[in-house]
């Protein structure tokens, strides 16, 4: 208001000094962020190269572990029995506790003998609108039978390492997952009916996939309309003393990348003891459904040893497998990992 009698060239010198005077202020702090910018890469490239000092929650395995107490207190969780349904339900209120958004796929399914079961997946997604996805799973459902005992009984196992370890830290992640919301979509994949295989003690033995009859049917009607995922983990016996994770056939075959960044992940927090680099043969597991059927690259971190015929922990599918098998550093060993691998995905 005041310039109206300004003359014109003063103005023009003014205005010259005032422009010089914010080229020099922007040069100085472009050169400021530009440091700032440069020191912040140096940080990220630090926390890319090692997941130990990465800026995620931390896996609790005394709650882990008493999420395995709290399945087994349902007794053995076979298909058809009350069990069954009450540990559902516990997975589904644990679940909606965590903030999760909850399906729960019910249905039936037929076994090896013909006979139909109830099956029921439970499936916790965290970001359900984000497009990259993480899915993470595990079996629940106890084996009927303790077919590979001394003397071998047609009665359920416990399965504290063969079902409740794998379920134990999906509920442990899904626990974490509430206090620090990741940038990418989880999910959390309860899968029902994978044990109920036909007993080895029966004579006519039957051809047939009769395995991981709940995998199926999800590969088959996935719980939201052509979902896929960018990655899978299949957790199965992740919870016995000196279990040892190695590189399963199957995963090497569909996912070898992801499964080695895991098992670097493992090392780096200091799990190389448990995470092992050594091959070992394919099994059929969850996870091969889900690589053939759904085509989503999963891999399966499974106790596997070269100290037993069958590739097996020696509780594999007997009575011994019961809370006295668990471990809680191999709990955390995995549950850490997994933390690990979500917050650096
Ligand atoms: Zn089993």
């Amino acid at each position: 208001m005041k310039s109206t009698n300004q003359h014109p060239s003063i103005f023009s010198l003014e205005k010259s000094k005032s422009i010089f005077k914010s080229i020099k202020l922007c040069l100085i702090l472009f050169s400021f962020c530009w440091i700032i910018s440069c020191k912040q890469n140096q940080k990220n490239e630090t926390t890319e190269d090692n997941v130990s000092t990465l800026v995620r929650p931390a896996f609790s395995s005394d709650s882990a572990y008493t999420f395995i107490e709290q399945q087994l207190a349902f007794g053995p969780r076979v298909p058809g029995t009350t069990a069954q349904q009450k540990c559902a339900d516990y997975f589904e209120r644990k679940l909606k506790n965590y903030g999760a958004n909850v399906i729960t796929q019910k249905t039936n399914v037929y076994i090896y003998n013909g006979k139909s079961v109830p099956c029921i997946n439970v499936i916790a997604s965290y970001n359900p609108e984000v497009k990259r996805r993480l899915m993470l799973c595990a079996h629940w459902d106890s084996r009927p039978f303790a077919d590979q005992a001394d003397s071998a009984v047609a009665t359920p196992i416990m399965a504290a390492d063969d079902g409740a370890s794998g379920a134990a830290v999906l509920l442990e992640t899904a626990r974490q997952l509430q206090q620090k919301n990741p940038i990418i979509g989880i999910d959390l994949i309860f899968l029902d009916v994978e044990d109920y295989g036909q007993p080895e003690y029966e004579l006519n033995q039957k051809q047939g996939d009769f395995y991981c009859l709940g995998t199926q049917y999800w590969c088959k009607n996935p719980h939201v309309p052509n979902y896929t995922a960018e990655n899978g983990i299949l957790l199965d016996m992740v919870g016995a003393k000196d279990a040892t994770f190695t590189f399963e056939g199957v995963s090497m075959m569909y996912a070898p990348m992801f499964m080695k960044q895991v098992w670097l992940n493992a090392e780096q927090l200091g799990f190389g003891n448990f995470f092992v680099r050594e091959n070992t043969a394919q099994i059929i597991d969850d996870h091969y459904y889900i690589n053939t059927i759904a085509k989503i690259p999963t891999i399966d971190i499974i106790n596997r040893t070269h100290r037993t015929a069958s590739g097996f922990a020696k509780h594999w599918h007997t009575h011994d497998d019961n809370i006295n098998i668990i471990s809680k550093q191999t709990l955390q060993a995995v549950g850490e990992t997994m933390l690990a691998t979500i917050y650096n995905f």
